[in-house]
């Protein structure tokens, strides 16, 4: 299968010609058209395999074709380089899209990334300190959350992210959909996982 059989909308499908992506990495091709028909995910996948584009395109695709107000799909990655790379994706494949993200993580002062929510967005990529600091200053909702993505969770647990993820959770719609990316299965994520996903697709790579 490759991208142009994917049913990818064309404003989607331009982006990836001009990144020069020819064939969809193995990742891709399980994981887009499952993510299109709305399903959750457990992906066995690191770094390097192309889970990114594997998860950003659908939900590009989903959002775009949708419609709603606030902020409708949540990326929650363990580290600033992570959730950078993860931003400059989106905002790479949504160009010719109009839908709006942002990338929020700790270590830097807050306020270019508070006006930057303040923008209206759509997508917000982050790492759960602060992503749970700016929840709790009230500004941000997830009142509006469609597609959850909880990527790299092993290394999330290793780095002590765990109960701030779980604080997320909590404040999420019960009505979504959630993709979970590991590279490994600790028992910490399998039981997560067990609590998050809705029978979801096991995708191993
Ligand atoms: P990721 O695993 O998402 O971090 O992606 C690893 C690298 O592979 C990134 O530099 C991507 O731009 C690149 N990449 C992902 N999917 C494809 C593809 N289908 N064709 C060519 N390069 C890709």
């Amino acid at each position: 299968m490759n991208f142009n059989e994917m049913n990818l909308i064309k404003p989607l499908l331009q982006a990836i010609k001009e990144e020069g992506f020819i064939e969809p990495s193995p990742i891709q091709k399980k994981t887009i058209p499952l993510v299109l028909e709305g399903r959750d995910i457990l992906g066995c996948a690191q770094t390097g395999t192309g889970k990114t584009a594997a998860f950003a395109l659908p939900i590009l695709q989903s959002l775009s074709k949708g419609e709603g107000s606030g902020v409708r799909a949540l990326i929650i990655t363990p580290t600033r380089e992570l959730a950078i790379q993860i931003y400059e994706s989106f905002e790479c494949f949504g160009k010719y899209t109009s839908l709006k993200q942002s990338v929020i993580y700790g270590g830097v002062g807050q306020s270019l990334q508070v006006n930057s929510l303040k923008a209206g967005i759509d997508i917000l990529i982050a790492t759960p300190g602060r992503l749970n600091d700016l929840i709790g200053q009230g500004y941000i909702t997830l009142d509006a959350i469609e597609m959850f993505v909880l990527d790299e969770a092993d290394q999330m647990l290793d780095m002590g992210f765990l109960n701030d993820i779980k604080k997320v959770i909590k404040l999420l719609p019960k009505t979504r959909q959630t993709l979970l990316f590991s590279a490994t299965m600790p028992k910490e994520i399998e039981s997560l996982a067990t609590n998050l996903l809705n029978n979801p697709e096991i995708i191993k790579i």
